[in-house]
């Protein structure tokens, strides 16, 4: 399972701190703060809801990309259906699909908790159902 409140990076080992994330990007946005590695700069977002919990694991700027580069894919599988009911259940759908082909368990099927190694896994898998 990821941590929730993140005080070690999960890719050097390096400090986490909890800030405003106005560091980041000049300004707050969503929750406002975020978890940040004093050593390599990688971070993760915070629910706006629940402000001190954290998105996912502490990523970098290759992990964002991958992450958007799977987003994109994996979105088109469930956006385009007509009403917001089955969008809900094709997403629902969609993601059991890649829990099944990436062998994890559903609860664990996010891309904000993946490293770079299931990234890479999960990019193949849907790369290749694209194709
Ligand atoms: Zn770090």
């Amino acid at each position: 399972m990821i941590e929730l409140y993140p005080t070690k990076c999960n890719l050097c080992g390096g400090v986490v701190v909890y800030i405003s994330n106005s560091k980041i990007y000049g300004k707050e946005y969503g929750s406002g703060k975020c978890y940040y590695c004093t050593e390599c700069g990688a971070y993760v977002g915070t629910h706006k809801p629940r402000p001190k919990e954290a998105l996912g694991i502490l990523g970098n700027a290759e992990m964002r990309e991958m992450k958007m580069r799977c987003h994109d894919m994996f979105d088109k599988k469930w956006k385009n259906e007509q009403t917001s009911k089955k969008r809900h259940s094709a997403r629902k759908k969609a993601y059991r699909e890649l829990a099944n082909n990436l062998n994890i368990p559903i609860e664990e099927c996010h891309f904000g908790y993946f490293d770079m190694i299931m990234l890479n896994k999960a990019y193949e898998i849907l790369k290749a159902e694209n194709a």
